[in-house]
C-alpha cells in the first residue's frame, strides 16, 4: 500500500530525538552539559498536530531535560526519555492506549528504532538515517534529521486528513 493512503488511518506519530529533531550533534559544554538543536518549523507542525487532536509520543534514549522542556512547550504530554529499550516502552504504551499497528506512524534514524520499526503500520525516516533503516521505511523524507524531516511528515499526515491550513492554522 502507497504510504500515502496509510497516512489516512495514523492517530499517533512517535518520534526518536537525536538524528530526527536534531542532526545528531551535541554541542559538548564545559559543565558537561549537552546543547541540541532544534527546528521552529518542526515545533510548528508538531503543537498544530496536538491541537489537531492527533497523538505524539516520544521516545528517547536521552535524557535531556532541555528536550522534555521544549517537547512539552510544544503540548507533547507522551514524552519518554531514557528509553533504553524502546520496543518496552513502545509495547507498554500500544497496550495502555490499545492501539493498532495501522494507525501508528514512527519516524527514527538510527539501529535503536529498528525493532519498532518494523512493528507500526508507517515506519519513515530522515533523508540521513543510518543504512539499515533507510531499507525499511516506506517512506524516506528528502529531509535530514533536524533540518525539517518531522514538519514534513507531520504536514503530510496533517494534509491527508485535511486539517492542514484549514482554519486556525495561523495560531501558533
Ligand atoms: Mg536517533
Amino acid at each position: 500500500m502507497n504510504y500515502k493512503t496509510k497516512l489516512k488511518d495514523i492517530t499517533t506519530l512517535m518520534f526518536d530525538v537525536d538524528g530526527v529533531f536534531t542532526d545528531g550533534s551535541v554541542l559538548l559544554l564545559p559543565d558537561g552539559e549537552q546543547a541540541r538543536k532544534m527546528s521552529t518549523r518542526d515545533g510548528y507542525a508538531v503543537q498544530l498536530a496536538v491541537k489537531k487532536g492527533l497523538r505524539i509520543v516520544i521516545i528517547s534514549g536521552g535524557s535531556s531535560e532541555a528536550v522534555r522542556l521544549r517537547l512539552e512547550k510544544l503540548g507533547v504530554k507522551d514524552i519518554f526519555l531514557k528509553s533504553s529499550d524502546k520496543m518496552k516502552v513502545f509495547n507498554d504504551y500500544v497496550n495502555t492506549h490499545n492501539l493498532k499497528k495501522g494507525e501508528i506512524l514512527y519516524m527514527g534514524d538510527d539501529i535503536p528504532d529498528y525493532l519498532v520499526m518494523r512493528e507500526v503500520g508507517l515506519p519513515v525516516c530522515p533523508k540521513d538515517a543510518a543504512p539499515e533503516i533507510l531499507a525499511i521505511a516506506d517512506y524516506v523524507s528528502h529531509r535530514n534529521g533536524g533540518e525539517g524531516c518531522v514538519r514534513d511528515i507531520v504536514e503530510q499526515t496533517l494534509k491527508a486528513k485535511g486539517l492542514w491550513m484549514d482554519g486556525d492554522a495561523n495560531e501558533w
